[in-house]
């Protein structure tokens, strides 16, 4: 048995029955980062003897005491290298973070410790999680294991790999725009990203606050709930956390006849992949055949949605990067003075698509062009979210694609970023909107994974697990 090829469930199992050690499994994943991650490149750090000394305290436990042993106690989790972890090297896969060093831990970090997890390591991710291909990373691209001269997808592209290739069971990414779902479609794994408001981004590197959010990259749908239980709730240090119901155990056995599903068909636009698209209607069929009722919706303002985005987020992003500055954190350049100072330092720590954002939303924010661009998004931000509450009143869960293609080729959009923009077409809105998320495995065109998008009501995340967990059996 490959034990890091386990998923949480099967190796809680075999902890609880001692057929192995969280040691064993420990150093099975390290096994694995050795003998692939050179070509893969999923990682940025990696914390051998932390997380082996941390996996022989489980193995005390479990020897020592009768205690139950918490789901993810002693399993291996690797964490996006934008979430603090205590005295961790911490760099948001930007050269000005290279040297930087955490001094707390995120409150995702918190609760994992608290529940036994073992952090294996930080993986490599797109500079401050701007990009869509894992290519942005000042430390190089991560590549995607079905094919290595193609992307992993971004931007938790390390994240996605590390649970790919078993490097860990499971991962934490942050989604923006579409970071977990879109390199868990092109990756083949389930990437779930929770409602706004659902985890605390205390201690999570900010990239556009009101849209950010950390999302679990996992090999089964089931896997992605147990972490979800764990790490949701409400946060003293992150004032946009909710309350919210938080167990989705109690439904995700539940048969689904009668559940009402949209596509949305704005979202089955031309220029999709032809196959993509069959794969994804195979899916519907499979739900129609589980009792489910598919039915056509419309959200008419779906085609604002990039565009609007792109004005937001970099306005966010702006006022978020304007700590980077050669003063408080990582990187200094050498300098006469100190306006100097601030001008290379950022000129030589950040990368070109962080400094395009930069640029981008400064622009958008600056009097003369605030009412016409960030004024105007925010307000088409709002009918977005509208579309979507008229269209929840109808059905109970929306099926899209992830993405119109599967990976692409590593330099193919590189230097196009509209192009590269254009890639999370279909992941986009639901940040926007504020939902939860949830890209599942469809199945392999040409060898490569296609990924179907399940997105469901605020705060619904219920019925979301439910609908997937009855689907993945089907797939
Ligand atoms: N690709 C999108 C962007 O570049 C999404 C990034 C993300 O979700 N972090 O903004």
């Amino acid at each position: 048995m490959q034990l890091n090829k386990l998923t949480i469930e099967e190796a809680h199992r075999g902890l609880k029955n001692k057929e192995f050690s969280a040691v064993e499994l420990t150093e099975a994943c390290f096994d694995s980062i050795r003998k692939q991650d050179e070509k893969l490149n999923a990682f940025i750090t990696i914390t051998e003897d932390q997380a082996l000394a941390q996996a022989e305290k489980v193995d005390n436990k479990i020897k020592n005491s009768h205690q139950e042993l918490n789901i993810l106690e002693g399993i291996p989790v690797a964490l996006k290298d934008n979430i603090l972890v205590e005295d961790i090297k911490c760099s948001a896969g930007s050269k000005i973070l290279e040297s930087y060093i955490a001094t707390y831990d995120a409150t995702v970090v918190e609760k994992l410790k608290a529940a036994g997890s073992i952090i294996v390591g930080k993986t490599n991710m797109d500079e401050f999680a701007m990009g869509s291909s894992g290519e942005t990373s000042y430390f190089g691209s991560t590549k995607n294991p079905h094919d290595l001269t193609r992307v992993a997808g971004g931007t938790s592209s390390g994240s996605t790999v590390a649970v790919a290739s078993h490097e860990a069971l499971f991962a934490l990414g942050s989604d923006t725009g579409g970071s977990v779902r879109l390199p868990a479609s092109f990756c083949g794994v389930v990437g779930f990203k929770p409602s706004y408001g659902s985890i605390s981004r205390h201690g999570l590197i900010a990239m556009a606050s009101s849209f950010d959010q950390i999302g679990v990259l996992s090999k089964t749908v089931k896997d992605s709930a147990y972490v979800y239980e764990a790490l949701a709730g409400i946060d003293k240090f992150d004032s946009t956390t909710r309350k919210q119901k938080i167990n989705v155990f109690e439904d995700i056995d539940k048969d689904i006849k009668g559940k009402r599903i949209g596509l949305p068909k704005e979202f089955f636009i031309e220029g999709m992949d032809s196959e993509v698209k069959e794969l994804v209607l195979k899916a519907v069929a499979k739900l129609e055949a589980l009792g489910a009722e598919v039915v056509e919706v419309s959200l008419p303002r779906t085609k604002y949605a990039l565009a609007i985005y792109y004005v937001l987020v970099p306005a966010e992003v702006s006022s978020n990067m304007a700590r980077f500055d050669g003063v408080r954190y990582g990187y200094r350049a050498e300098s006469a003075n100190l306006l100097e100072m601030y001008l290379k330092t950022r000129q030589q720590g950040l990368g070109d698509e962080v400094r395009r954002r930069i640029m981008l939303g400064t622009y958008v924010l600056s009097s003369g062009y605030y009412d016409a661009y960030y004024k105007k998004a925010q307000q088409v931000r709002r009918l977005i979210q509208q579309d979507f509450e008229d269209v929840f009143k109808k059905v109970d869960l929306l099926l899209t694609p992830t993405s119109p293609t599967t990976a692409f080729s590593l330099g193919e959009k590189f230097n196009d970023p509209l192009t590269m923009y254009l890639a999370d077409v279909f992941t986009v809105s639901v940040n926007v909107a504020g939902l939860p998320a949830l890209s599942l495995p469809a199945g392999l065109v040409n060898k490569l994974p296609v990924g179907v998008q399940l997105i469901g009501k605020q705060f619904d995340e219920s019925t979301l697990f439910n609908i997937a967990e009855q689907l993945e059996k089907k797939l």
